[in-house]
């Protein structure tokens, strides 16, 4: 089935960064939109909502409330219409569970009727006729029935995706398998003899303390291997969290790329890292172990590159090859679970290659993307991409981080409606980062 009707936006997914335009589109009826999201309801990266987890961001980082604080679908209303208001008070906390944020989206994600579900966007064909547009082909992952769309622009918000090392993915999932598969397999883990995590990222930490947490119970020996040179915390200081502002954005995009490369790269710890509390956890679980002279059945071992793994002939297990990388000697580590922390990388969808008779690549293959979040055009036209979704290289560190998706979905709904819908300040944090003028 294909309408005609023309739709201001189509978005393609519904993470918290679209759904957060979705929830601020609501009070613009002017605009006609529509957000296509392949899960069958709103779940926010489900395989790590960990009892006891905490968002890393206040919860005035919420969807809508840097936009517009009075708005029916912001944190505290959701607090107030679930009648938690005292123990939201008496709680005293900034950082929210994480199970806590995603029920909040779930509400949120209930009563918008423009967010549809079950739904995959699996192509995007650009129209010149009479009228020029994007045709947006949508598949129902229930029934398989496609239907055909068409938008005057479109808004990318695929997020990211889990990455493993190619040869972890041809072991079996139940023994192998990554971070953003935790939760489904914590029976498999529980029922082991020894599990092993790889990488010292948030997710790494989290996983680890569980599993720590949980020790004791099910009698598994418990390891954790990283290359980097330390477990290292996430550098949360607040001058440091300024990096995380409009500010920076701006400072960050005006440089050469080259420049925006090479600074990049070096600002790992400002969202790689570790959180404090996290690591404050798990070295008092260790310390408390440890009391009257115990041994806890732990490792932890950094500068340990991991080469690849094999099954163990004639046993359940698994041969991880290392390379101590500073010493250089290698040596192999038995386990019987592994379970790699080994990070996400942006989602960019094949679609979206298909298009590159009208946007700009740069020579590393990624799209380029304007101050205000549009991909650069090759040649002229009224319809645009809008992108949430893979621009650390355009528009810095920030760019995957909750606390910029309401200020990215201001200025993106300025430009569509042609207007200062919503003021953005030029200054607000206290630091500068440009030169004194
Ligand atoms: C475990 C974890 C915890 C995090 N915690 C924090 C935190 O506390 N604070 C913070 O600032 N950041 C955090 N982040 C980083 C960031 O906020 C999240 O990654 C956030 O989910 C990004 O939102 P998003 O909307 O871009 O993408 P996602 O949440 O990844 O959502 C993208 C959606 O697009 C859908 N999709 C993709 N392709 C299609 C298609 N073709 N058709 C239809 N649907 C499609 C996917 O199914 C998915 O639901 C965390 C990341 C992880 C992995």
């Amino acid at each position: 089935m294909s309408s005609d009707k023309i739709y201001d936006l189509i978005g393609v997914g519904v993470g918290p960064f679209n759904l957060s335009m979705a929830a601020l589109l609501d009070d613009h009826s002017e605009v006609d939109a529509l957000f296509f999201e392949q899960r069958s309801s709103f779940d926010w990266h489900p395989g790590m909502l960990i009892e006891g987890t905490k968002m890393q961001v206040p919860f005035i980082a919420d969807l809508v409330t840097m936009a517009n604080p009075k708005s029916h679908y912001s944190f505290l209303n959701y607090i107030n219409e679930h009648g938690r208001m005292y123990p939201f008070y008496f709680l005293q906390r900034l950082d929210i569970p994480r199970r806590e944020y995603n029920d909040y989206c779930q509400w949120v994600a209930a009563q918008l009727s423009s967010c549809q579900f079950g739904t995959k966007v699996e192509s995007v064909r650009y129209i010149e006729d009479n009228e020029t547009y994007f045709e947006v082909l949508v598949v129902d992952t229930d029934t398989g029935e496609r239907n055909g769309f068409k938008s005057k622009h479109i808004l990318l918000g695929t997020g990211s995706v889990p990455v493993m090392p190619a040869s972890f993915n041809q072991l079996p999932k139940e023994d192998v398998f990554h971070t953003a598969q935790f939760k489904e397999n914590i029976h498999r883990c529980r029922k082991a003899e020894s599990i092993t995590v790889i990488g010292s990222g948030q997710s790494a930490a989290e996983t680890f303390r569980e599993l720590l947490n949980e020790q004791r119970e099910h009698n598994f020996r418990l390891d954790w291997i990283t290359r980097s040179p330390g477990f290292a915390s996430m550098e949360e200081s607040k001058l440091s969290l300024e990096h995380f502002s409009p500010d920076y954005v701006n400072y960050f995009y005006q440089l050469p790329q080259s420049k925006k490369d090479e600074v990049f790269a070096t600002q790992g710890l400002y969202y790689k890292g570790i959180s404090t509390h996290t690591v404050t956890d798990i070295y008092d679980l260790l310390y408390e172990y440890s009391v009257g002279g115990e041994n806890p059945n732990v490792g932890l071992q950094v500068l340990t590159e991991v080469n690849g793994i094999t099954k163990k002939p004639g046993s359940k297990g698994y041969e991880i090859a290392c390379t101590h990388h500073q010493e250089g000697s290698s040596f192999t580590h038995e386990t019987e679970v592994v379970i790699a922390a080994t990070g996400y990388k942006p989602y960019v969808p094949d679609f979206v290659k298909s298009l590159e008779g009208i946007i700009e690549w740069d020579e590393k293959g990624r799209y380029k993307v304007e101050a205000d979040y549009r991909i650069r055009k090759i040649k002229m036209a009224d319809n645009e991409i809008y992108v949430h979704s893979g621009i650390s290289h355009s528009h810095g560190v920030g760019s995957t981080n909750l606390g910029l998706a309401v200020h990215r979905n201001k200025v993106i709904i300025n430009h569509l409606l042609k207007r200062d819908v919503y003021p953005i300040p030029d200054q607000n944090v206290f630091q500068s980062f440009k030169p004194k003028k």
